[in-house]
């Protein structure tokens, strides 16, 4: 009989009918993990799991008796109780590094078209207001030359300030737990304390995972160190961010405009109050969104997947200490 594999949420297609061949391989999508039957009976038997988001806790694992591996296609990994999977001997895996340069792509664009307000300007066009000389209201605000604040100057961190350094001449200064002489010499960046990170920058891009540590990291008091003039950037996870706080601080004018790909709620409530203010762009969780890095991630997450099937020790293991040899 075929081992039965679960993709969750979504998996590329040409990974989803390679794994086809071998496994009994289903595919659960929008659906309420906790309750929905098919699922769960499914879940009884499966050995391995591979999709986004799928919420890896103690309740869902006790429901999962068979479960060798469960292989993420991200690299966040905040869905994943990695102390209770460790605990039960099941493998977790995820995607770091197939995504660094598109996810840093975006985040460009994020910081491109937030200060120089492109998605208002393209509907300014759209409406066919461009009836004459732009009025100085529309103007926006350079990013050239600016200093840029990266907070979590990881893989992704590290592939933004090479793009903002040679790019766009961007003074980098950054924030992580440790500091990263490689990145100094690169990019002559300037390791700083939060606090002085936040009050220096003009531009503030949060890129650490989400963990105990960073959830909430910037509320109220960091956006009131921010400049009036600065602007926001997330592009971490939503939680890392208290969004009642920003919603507040871009309404006082603490801070002048953000930039988000990712919110506590998604997808985003459509009366969330951020999807009202002009100066906010918002994406729907693009980081990793294009054709290439997609299938790049689904295709180390097959990888993953199928050594912890077979006994082999996967590619990019987030608790080796459960892996026997
Ligand atoms: P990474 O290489 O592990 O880098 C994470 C960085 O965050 C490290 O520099 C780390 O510092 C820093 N950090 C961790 N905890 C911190 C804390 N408490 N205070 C300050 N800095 C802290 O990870 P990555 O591959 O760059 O990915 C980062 C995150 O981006 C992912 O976990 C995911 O949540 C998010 N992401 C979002 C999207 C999207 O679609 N928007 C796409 C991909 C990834 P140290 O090096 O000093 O430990």
């Amino acid at each position: 009989m075929k081992k039965k594999i679960i993709a969750y949420e979504r998996l590329e297609q040409p990974v989803f009918e390679e794994l086809q061949r071998e496994y009994d391989i289903r595919l659960f999508h929008g659906i309420d993990p906790r309750n929905n039957r098919e699922f769960l009976d499914f879940l009884q038997e499966t050995e391995g799991v591979i999709g986004i988001r799928f919420p890896a806790d103690s309740d869902m694992l006790d429901k999962a008796p068979n479960l060798k591996v469960v292989s993420n296609v991200s690299v966040g990994y905040n869905n994943l109780d990695i102390e209770e999977l460790t605990k039960r001997g099941i493998l977790a895996t995820n995607t770091p590094g197939v995504l660094d340069d598109t996810v840093a792509d975006m985040a460009m664009g994020l910081m491109l078209s937030t200060a120089r307000r492109m998605p208002e300007l393209d509907g300014y066009v759209k409406a066919g207001k461009w009836t004459g000389t732009l009025p100085n209201e529309w103007y926006g605000t350079d990013v050239h030359h600016k200093k840029l604040g990266i907070i979590g100057m990881g893989r992704i961190g590290t592939a933004i300030a090479q793009r903002a350094h040679f790019g766009f001449n961007m003074d980098i200064l950054y924030h992580s737990r440790t500091p990263k002489p490689d990145a100094e010499e690169r990019f002559g960046a300037t390791y700083l304390g939060l606090d002085d990170l936040l009050a220096q920058s003009d531009f503030v891009c949060l890129i650490t995972p989400l963990t105990e540590e960073t959830r909430g990291l910037i509320g109220m008091r960091e956006f009131q160190l921010m400049k009036p003039s600065a602007i926001f950037l997330n592009v971490s996870r939503g939680s890392t961010v208290v969004e009642t706080d920003l919603i507040e601080a871009l309404k006082n004018g603490e801070i002048a405009a953000a930039g988000l790909d990712v919110y506590i709620q998604e997808p985003v409530d459509p009366s969330n109050e951020l999807l009202q203010m002009k100066n906010v762009v918002t994406l729907p969780h693009i980081g990793s969104s294009t054709f290439e890095t997609e299938l790049k991630m689904a295709e180390l997450a097959a990888k993953n997947l199928l050594a912890g099937l077979n006994g082999e020790k996967p590619v990019t293991l987030i608790n080796p200490e459960v892996w026997k040899g």
